[in-house]
């Protein structure tokens, strides 16, 4: 059965406190009406507050970026998953492939934040995905088990649903071109039965498992349509509050 999808904004390095805020007032009424989507807004560190404040109690949660995986100490410039879950967060994104690109974030790193995030009971949004050249190489499904195996390594669960993962093939992300329905889909569901190998068969039919990579209003019904798809996460087109209100209504 079709799990409740969770489409996520992902604003990366964008938005001052103020254009955080007025996001929030401007969107919240735009998909007042949506009672079958989970959504989460991942705005910078700086803004998470302000955005908590300005979601109120609703039913939009808090994500952040990325975090540090110890909870507090000498680690100047960095984020502990207290500080999030005191700030208003339910959700973390681990692994962005932008982390693992421009911060040499590597497996080791990735993989103990998503065991602080789950120990802390934030819920991770594990990202993974291949470059275009392990792609154009065959590698896709190589790549994608091996940032999975090495993230989830060590890992207990409890239903499956306190785990998110999201594939993001990095030749997708920012630059127009999305993965059609059916390649994505493929990927996804060797990604389920990954989960399944690794945490049995039920849970992972408990776990959501994101597409990320330029989805757009006009492609996301179609994206959301494949069995093993159970949401995206948006960075572009979550920006303006018309264009990510029209992905989280993607059934019209
Ligand atoms: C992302 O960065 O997670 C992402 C999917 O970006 P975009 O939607 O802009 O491709």
């Amino acid at each position: 059965m079709k799990k409740r999808p969770f489409i996520v904004a992902n604003w990366k390095m964008n938005k001052t406190i103020s254009e955080c805020v007025d996001f929030v007032e401007e969107f919240l009424p735009l998909v007042s009406m949506v009672e079958d989507v989970d959504v989460a807004l991942a705005p910078p560190f700086t803004s998470l507050t302000a955005v908590a404040r300005a979601l109120g109690p609703g039913r939009v949660s808090l994500a952040a970026q990325n975090m540090h995986w110890e909870e507090s100490g000498a680690f100047t410039g960095e984020i502990s998953p207290v500080m999030l879950r005191d700030a208003g967060c339910g959700y973390v994104i681990i692994g962005h492939s932008e982390r693992r690109q421009y911060f040499g974030e590597g497996e080791g790193e990735v993989s103990r934040k998503v065991a602080s995030a789950l120990r802390e009971g934030l819920v991770p949004i594990l990202c993974v995905g291949e470059t275009l050249g392990e792609r154009e190489y065959g590698k896709t499904f190589e790549v994608v088990e091996r940032q999975l195996r090495g993230a989830l390594d060590g890992i207990v669960l409890e239903s499956g649903a306190e785990l998110v993962v999201a594939y993001e093939p990095v030749w997708a992300i920012g630059t127009g071109k999305t993965a059609t329905p059916e390649e994505a889909q493929e990927v996804h569901h060797f990604i389920r039965g990954l989960l399944a190998n690794i945490f049995g068969s039920e849970s992972a039919g408990n776990t959501r498992i994101l597409y990320g990579g330029s989805v757009k209003p006009d492609n996301a019904a179609s994206l959301m349509g494949m069995a093993d798809i159970d949401g995206g996460l948006v960075g572009g087109a979550s920006l303006q509050p018309e264009s990510f209100a029209r992905i989280v209504k993607f059934r019209g």
